[in-house]
């Protein structure tokens, strides 16, 4: 294992000891161990003679110099933030990855050929304020006011929690102009098991899934356990489980389209009354809107026939919709050139989770590389990827530093 890969290594572990609990590991927006981190990601970017800067909502950036006359950055990184009892390589090995491929670069005496900026997210995985991506999105445009309306769980908003709770001295704005920038470029566990079943320690990203999320609603009536015949029943939690189960069908149906239903409330919710009405939620994805769009249209088709034929009423209640992000065709090309040359083989995969590349997708062309994660778990104290598979990811990205890009 080389030193860089060591040093890497030792600063995923430093990272996940940076915690706002003493028994687990979690680093939300603002909170006391997420500006902690951004302090310490912040020496080590000085470690390697980076110029740094913060931005007051605790977004954190190192900027590397380019040897040629290129002006436009390439930008690296990931979030800061977890979610609660989380593991310590989603978001952390990003940042750390992207470090240490510069450090590759320098040690062999060379360097990139056009600047790179190395940022560290204060927010991806929205806990405090359950809306994603609040470090990230500002890089393009200033938060809009439905965001900063958005209250934390004691009711204080986005927009006071900046003014009151952010790292304000010596802060700086950290925002791009569209076309500023040469791309955005995360590298992130994969979160899944393909890589694990394909046997390959990296590959890059092609896409990013859109998402929708709906709540879907069946009412029926309410009647005695005991003394209403099956043929008379309206029973809308038997109704829901049918739903839920075409639901299944239609993803298995049509990979890889996934669809999971994550939530269910039953009223009355008695164990002697047949239940009046069902309200479950159902999220959606696929890398193709196209696809995810007609998906949608015939789960609703498939779901009011079966309320139909059940004597239910269905409502259908779309909450969000997010649009897939397809990865620059050029940047990926070399992302694939770059993990081929590491692994052996040429692998691109759809993310099925949501990336801060999403909200960089508005002002820059983005790419990404997956490094493979034991069993897939992630957003658990047990989530791991092994040393080797770590030392794999910094390769690939080192490599595709080297890569002509402008
Ligand atoms: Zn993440």
């Amino acid at each position: 294992m080389s030193p860089v890969v060591q040093k890497a290594l030792s600063r995923i572990e430093s990272l996940g000891r940076v915690s706002d609990s003493p028994s687990h590991l979690v680093r939300t927006f603002l909170s006391s161990a997420n500006l902690r981190a951004a302090r310490l990601v912040l020496g080590w970017m000085e470690e390697l003679g980076m110029e740094t800067s913060h931005a007051a909502d605790g977004t954190i950036r190192g900027v590397f110099p380019g040897t040629t006359e290129e002006t436009r950055p390439l930008l690296l990184g990931s979030h800061l933030d977890t979610v609660i009892d989380a593991g310590r390589y989603d978001g952390a090995l990003g940042i750390i990855a992207a470090l240490a491929a510069l450090e590759t670069m320098v040690e062999s005496g060379g360097a990139p050929a056009f600047p790179v900026h190395v940022l560290g997210f204060s927010d991806e995985e929205g806990i405090r304020f359950q809306t994603t991506y609040l470090g990230s999105r500002p890089l393009a445009a200033p938060l809009d006011a439905a965001s900063l309306a958005a209250t934390d769980a004691d009711g204080i908003t986005l927009a006071e929690a900046i003014a009151r709770e952010g790292w304000h001295e010596g802060a700086v704005p950290i925002r791009y102009e569209p076309g500023s920038l040469l791309g955005y470029v995360e590298l992130h566990i994969e979160q899944g098991r393909v890589l694990e079943e394909e046997g390959l320690a990296a590959c890059a990203v092609t896409a990013i899934a859109g998402q929708s999320r709906l709540r879907v609603s069946l009412t029926g009536r309410a009647d005695h356990a005991g003394t209403t015949p099956m043929p008379l029943r309206r029973d809308a939690l038997c109704g829901a489980a049918e739903c839920i189960l075409a639901a299944e069908s239609l993803a298995r149906e049509t990979p890889p389209l996934v669809v999971t239903v994550g939530r269910i409330e039953v009223h009355p919710g008695a164990s002697n009354s047949v239940p009046q009405s069902a309200l479950f939620t159902i999220d959606l994805r696929h890398p193709d809107d196209a696809a995810r769009t007609d998906a949608l249209t015939r789960l609703e088709h498939r779901m009011r026939s079966i309320a139909t034929n059940r004597g239910l009423s269905l409502q259908w209640m779309p909450v969000q919709d997010g649009n897939a992000v397809v990865c620059d065709p050029a940047l990926t090309s070399r992302l694939l050139d770059a993990a081929e040359s590491v692994t052996g083989t040429r692998l691109g995969l759809a993310s099925g989770a949501g990336h801060d590349a999403v909200a960089l997708s508005a002002i820059c062309p983005v790419g990404m590389i997956f490094v493979r994660c034991r069993g897939g778990l992630s957003h658990h104290p047990d989530e791991h990827a092994s040393p080797e598979d770590i030392a794999a990811g910094i390769g690939v990205l080192a490599r595709f530093l080297q890569s002509p890009l402008c």
